[in-house]
């Protein structure tokens, strides 16, 4: 898959990746809120599926349960220029909304490393991008709509009660049939690439400080950095005295085209063309991996780094990256990033689980002292006893699906263990 984008078709009956085949096979795609409506209130259990993108079964059903996708309702994205904000509907991913709101002169704070992803989905799931004082994508959410289980609508806004649980939801409280997004004035952006970046003498807040947002990426085949992105608003200098320039622009993943990934060498351009590293028409990442992520306070970026470093001949063999990024904190209860500014370590896998596993429970018996949270939509093997542990307001997530979805229609096995175990 390293050409242009060779994405599953609409209705897949399995995820992006290829890992997952969804229990209740291909997802109904209703054409109408009213045969949404109706599809919710007559089956025992309902799922909504995004893009796709997540490589666990968060997305799943029971195997006599409805899956259901948004990607055949109207996609509307509706913006309100004097108020910066944007309503963007269920099924719409970041390409087509960060194409519409820059057409109007605006721009999101932030966005994740490919824009394939669905708005609804990424924001359920805690996704991020990267930059000290840049926080998750669910922050620009000012109001949830759902479609709860008795096929009634509801809309959670900023402020009300229960809103820091409606965002990062994991899909628990209902179809979320559109969201309320706040804006940022449009601005522009450069991408600089650095190379070989020694992992002894670090200054890890001085780098990830560098530029707007900062990814460092390397195959644990030394004890370096094999890139360094930086990505910087127009305007502002890039200096970067610990690494050399790359001359050529570069893909993360070895091996891969750099033609896939936004334009680099300082050129400007358009936020949502040098925010993402990758372009939407082409395939992101590698296209054939498992991915898992972990996100542990920042303050202890290098203790983890060092950690990870020792661990480097078990991760190596079964590595393709790994991408490590800092996330500030927020105030949403399920968010990684929850109460604490974040340091995050993505690990893209190849694509056999069977290598992988094991790998991933070393990582995570070496990051346990740091307390890590896993990127919900990743592969992970956290107890669910453990993750509990993890989430201070888990109670008042749980309280917030009970009183909107009395019965547990929203939940699958997933969302069980995360709540009960
Ligand atoms: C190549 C690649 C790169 C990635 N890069 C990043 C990155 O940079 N940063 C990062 O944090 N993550 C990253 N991810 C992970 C990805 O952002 C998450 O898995 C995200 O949740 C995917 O969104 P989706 O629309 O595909 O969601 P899905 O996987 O389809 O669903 C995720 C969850 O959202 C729920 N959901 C989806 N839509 C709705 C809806 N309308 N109503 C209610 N519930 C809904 C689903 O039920 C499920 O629980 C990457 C993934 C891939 C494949």
């Amino acid at each position: 898959m390293s050409g242009t984008t060779s994405e599953p078709p609409v209705g897949s009956a399995t995820n992006w990746a290829g890992n997952i085949t969804f229990s209740a096979g291909k997802p109904h795609l209703p054409a109408s809120l009213d045969e949404l409506r109706g599809l919710v209130a007559g089956s025992r259990q309902v799922r909504v599926l995004g893009s796709g993108h997540s490589f666990n079964r968060i997305a799943d059903t029971d195997p006599d349960g409805t899956l259901l996708s948004l990607a055949a309702l109207p996609p509307s994205v509706d913006i309100d220029t004097r108020a910066r904000t944007v309503r963007v509907a269920g099924g719409v991913r970041y390409a087509e909304l960060a194409r519409r709101i820059h057409a109007h002169g605006l721009a999101l704070p932030n966005m994740a490393s490919l824009p394939h992803i669905s708005v609804a989905g990424s924001v359920a799931t805690g996704t991020h991008g990267s930059g000290d004082a840049n926080q998750p994508l669910s922050t620009a959410v000012s109001a949830v709509e759902l479609i709860t289980a008795d096929g009634t609508s509801r809309t959670l806004r900023r402020g009300d009660d229960g809103f820091d649980g409606a965002v990062v939801a994991l899909g628990a409280l209902g179809v979320v049939t559109a969201l309320t997004l706040d804006l940022v004035p449009g601005f522009e952006a450069s991408q600089h690439v650095f190379t070989e970046l020694p992992l002894a003498g670090l200054d890890f807040a001085a780098v990830t400080s560098a530029a707007y947002s900062v990814s460092l990426f390397t195959d644990w085949r030394g004890p370096r950095f094999t890139q360094v992105w930086l990505k910087q608003r127009a305007g502002r200098p890039v200096d970067f005295p610990w690494a050399p320039p790359a001359t050529a622009p570069h893909h993360p993943v070895p091996g891969m085209p750099a033609a896939n990934c936004t334009e680099q060498l300082g050129v400007p351009g358009p936020w949502h063309e040098r925010l993402p590293h990758f372009r939407p028409e082409f395939t992101p990442s590698s296209g054939a991996e498992l991915q898992s992520e972990y996100l542990l306070p920042r303050e202890h970026a290098l203790d983890a780094l060092h950690a990870l470093d020792a661990l480097r001949a078990t991760i190596a063999p079964v590595l393709q990256v790994c991408e490590v990024r800092t996330v500030a904190a927020d105030s949403q209860w399920l968010s990684p990033a929850y109460d604490r500014d974040t340091v995050a370590f993505h690990f893209t896998w190849v694509p056999d689980a069977a290598a992988v596993l094991p790998v991933v429970s070393r990582v995570e018996e070496r990051l346990a002292p740091f307390a890590p949270r896993p990127h919900w939509g990743k592969v992970f093997t956290t107890a669910p006893a453990e993750l509990r542990s993890r989430y201070p307001r888990l109670g008042a997530f749980a309280a917030l699906a009970d009183s909107l979805d009395p019965s547990g229609k929203f939940r699958n096995s997933f969302v069980r263990g995360v709540l009960t175990g």
